[in-house]
Order: C-alpha cells, then sequence, then structure tokens
C-alpha cells in the first residue's frame, strides 16, 4: 500500500510551504489550532529514532524557518511541538512528521502542562497537593 506522506510532494506540490534538502512543511488537514504544521522527511521513515544526525540537523533547521513562518502569518503566543511515536502514542500516519501547533492565549480555559495533556487529570500537576 503506498504512503500519503510520500505521495504529498506529488499531490500537494502547491502547497509545500518551506523545504530543504531532507524536509519540507505543508500546513496540516485538519488543524487543530491556526497555523497547525507538519514538518515531514522527504524519504520515507517511521520513526523519529531512525533519522541520522544530518537528517535531524535538516529537521531542525526547518522547523525553525517554519516556525519563524508561523509567527510571522498568525502571531501565536507559544507552540506545542511534539511527534506521536508508533500507533499506541497515537500516531496514524506511519512516515514521520512533527507537529508544530501554535498556541494562543485564552485557546483553553487551562493551559498548565501542555503536551500533559494528552492524560488530561494528569495534566496540571501544579495543582496536585505534596503530601
Ligand atoms: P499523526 O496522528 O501524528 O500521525 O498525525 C497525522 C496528521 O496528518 C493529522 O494531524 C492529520 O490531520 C494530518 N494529515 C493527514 N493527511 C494529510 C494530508 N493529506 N495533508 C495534510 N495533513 C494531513
Ligand atoms: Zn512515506
Amino acid at each position: 500500500m503506498g504512503c500519503i506522506f510520500c505521495d504529498l510532494s506529488v499531490t500537494k506540490k502547491d502547497e509545500i510551504v518551506l523545504e530543504n534538502e531532507h524536509f519540507f512543511s505543508i500546513y496540516d488537514d485538519n488543524p487543530i489550532s491556526e497555523g497547525h504544521s507538519l514538518i515531514i522527511p522527504k524519504e520515507h521513515v517511521d520513526s523519529f529514532f531512525k533519522l541520522s544526525p544530518e537528517q535531524v540537523n535538516n529537521m531542525y533547521e526547518l522547523l525553525g524557518k517554519m516556525k519563524n513562518a508561523v509567527d510571522e502569518r498568525f502571531n501565536p503566543d507559544g507552540y506545542n511541538i511534539g511527534i506521536n511515536e508508533g500507533r499506541d502514542a497515537g500516531q496514524t500516519v506511519s512516515h514521520l512528521h512533527i507537529h508544530l501547533i501554535p498556541r494562543y492565549r485564552g485557546d483553553v480555559e487551562n493551559p498548565t502542562g501542555g503536551v500533559r495533556h494528552i492524560f488530561p487529570e494528569k495534566a496540571d500537576y501544579t495543582k496536585k497537593s505534596k503530601k
């Protein structure tokens, strides 16, 4: 079976925002906030941990450039940056991608804990009474 992210460089050629040697970035089709973007390797790889140091450098460079592009266009107040690594961690497309998720003041009632919200009841550890 084909891989939708391997096909993107053809199917979404005109929607690629930025690219460098090994990576490209696009806006997510189902954004969870305005400017939600994906940083994707051009070559198929399913895991962040399989990238070479050179690819990691390249990924970091494009992540920074995309952050600047999103800052300029959407002016967010913060970001969550994440990778769903493996199906049990929520990965639905088995071609590596970094989610760059802009955050806006007041977009949720209590943002404390950020990525900890994968377990909502455990997100805000600052409220836990320390015995
Ligand atoms: P994950 O669940 O971490 O594998 O994330 C997959 C992400 O890819 C989701 O946020 C989808 O909205 C996004 N997505 C899936 N297909 C496309 C597509 N053709 N173009 C842009 N984003 C996509
Ligand atoms: Zn692929």
